[in-house]
């Protein structure tokens, strides 16, 4: 079954025509003739979660808005992804820009929203010209603007494209940077759908979530729960990189377990490799053997496992890949993402990446897989914004399950020069 998905392979698909001539906009014309508050419970109801990485239920999130705030109400649309694994949302707006905006009508309906910003990564330079064409299209047929399908709603979509910045997926960055400011996480409380831009309730949602929201007003909460595992309702979309056979994005039900993903969908390891590691949920999800494939891949039971479904980006490694040199890349891409506003990031993050460059040249000493796993464990719980402990947390995965493959790399890399790549590494970290 395929739902977001469903229009990839038809051709033109980011047509208005086109996405009409597969049933799209009669959602919102039934949305439309629903109450806002009755949306609101259909979303509760299907148990859709925030497909960004947090996971939270959209619908709960919504439902946060404050009652009675003369201020407007704004709907932003997450589309930074910068997950590194994760290339999902990129599918969705380059194939079916409309299937989105029309998840942004119904959502903005249900919270009485007359402004969506739809806030994407500057690299996605080819996703926002289709979005933009898309709106125009949408405009044209009276679709948005000032009566959405003659009904006496106001309402336009705004692309603002962001400037390269991992952290600006952190929503409060976004917000910030949305505003015109640097995009620095802020404290929370106060959440955005309390105080977020320009201290306005906002409700921050990303790509995939809210275009899944059709689907939600067509099937109906109920049936778009039991599409998928408990608490975590209907599908969602798996990218999958990395040593398979059959890389790519790939739509699920919630709960689909890992091992199937990997060997039935994405076509299995290349021939005569077997598995070494995989990390479920984009970069920042910890690591899991080879022997803790056999999980449901939904929120619960991968926070159970003690990892996380976030993104869902799959990352796999087979018996080629040295774990040593893939955790440098990904310590070296939090060092850089860091913001700096919290000394145990800034200063931590940096740390690791000048042990990890040390490690890589051949001049790793005994004690630092102890000194990483120190610095990770001291950056957790001290920081402002999940990228602390997103740096961290596949650090401590690595080490801990892979503690083996750490020590011997420093072990031998001391006794004989390190080879031409893995020196050209360490020079770029
Ligand atoms: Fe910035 Fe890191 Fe602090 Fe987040 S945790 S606010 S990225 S320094």
């Amino acid at each position: 079954m395929k739902l977001v998905s469903r229009n990839f392979a038809t051709p033109d698909s980011h047509k208005l025509a086109v996405y009409e001539q597969s049933g799209g906009y009669a959602r919102i014309r039934k949305a439309l003739e629903m109450e806002p508050q009755k949306i609101i419970d259909e979303v509760i109801t299907s148990n859709l979660r925030g497909l960004g990485g947090a996971g939270f239920p959209a619908g709960r999130k919504w439902s946060f808005l404050p009652k009675g705030n003369p201020k407007p109400r704004y709907l932003v649309v997450n589309a930074d992804e910068g997950e590194p694994g994760t290339c999902k949302d990129k599918y969705i707006m380059t194939y079916d820009p409309h299937l989105l905006l029309e998840g942004i009508m119904i959502a903005s309906w249900a919270i009485n929203s007359h402004t969506c910003f739809i806030y994407i990564r500057g690299e996605y330079v080819k996703q926002a010209r289709i979005l933009e064409e898309a709106i125009a299209e949408a405009k044209a047929a009276g679709y948005l603007g000032d009566k959405i399908f003659g009904k006496d709603f106001p309402l336009e979509v705004i692309v603002h494209r962001g400037a390269g910045a991992y952290i600006c997926g952190e929503e409060t960055s976004l917000l910030n940077s949305l505003e015109g400011q640097r995009g620095w996480p802020r404290l929370k409380p106060p959440f955005p759908a309390v105080e977020g831009y320009l201290a306005c309730p906002t409700i921050v949602n990303n790509v995939e979530t809210i275009s899944y929201v059709p689907w939600v007003i067509e099937l109906g909460g109920q049936k778009f729960a039991e599409l998928g595992s408990e608490r975590n309702g209907g599908l969602r979309l798996y990218s999958v990189s990395g040593c398979v056979n059959k890389p790519g994005v790939y739509e699920l039900p919630m709960g689909t377990p890992l091992r199937e993903i990997i060997f039935e969908h994405a076509g299995g390891l290349p021939e005569g490799r077997t598995l070494k590691a995989v990390i479920p949920g984009g970069s920042s999800a910890p690591v899991l053997t080879a022997a803790e494939i056999d999980i449901p891949m939904d929120f619960d039971s991968l926070a159970k496992a003690g990892s996380m479904l976030g993104s869902a980006g799959i990352i796999v490694f087979d018996d080629s890949v040295n774990l040593v040199e893939a955790l440098a890349v990904l310590i070296r891409f939090y060092a850089h993402e860091s913001c700096g506003q919290c000394t145990p990031c800034r200063e931590g993050t940096g740390w690791m990446r000048k042990i990890i460059a040390r490690v890589l040249d051949g001049g790793g000493r005994p004690a630092d897989p102890d000194n990483l796993l120190r610095i990770a464990n001291n950056i957790i719980g001290r920081s402002i914004c999940p990228l602390g402990e997103a740096a961290s947390l596949p650090v401590i995965g690595f080490v801990t399950k892979f503690r083996a493959e750490f020590e011997e790399y420093i072990a031998t890399s001391r006794k004989v020069d390190a080879p031409a790549t893995t020196s050209r590494m360490a020079a770029a970290l």
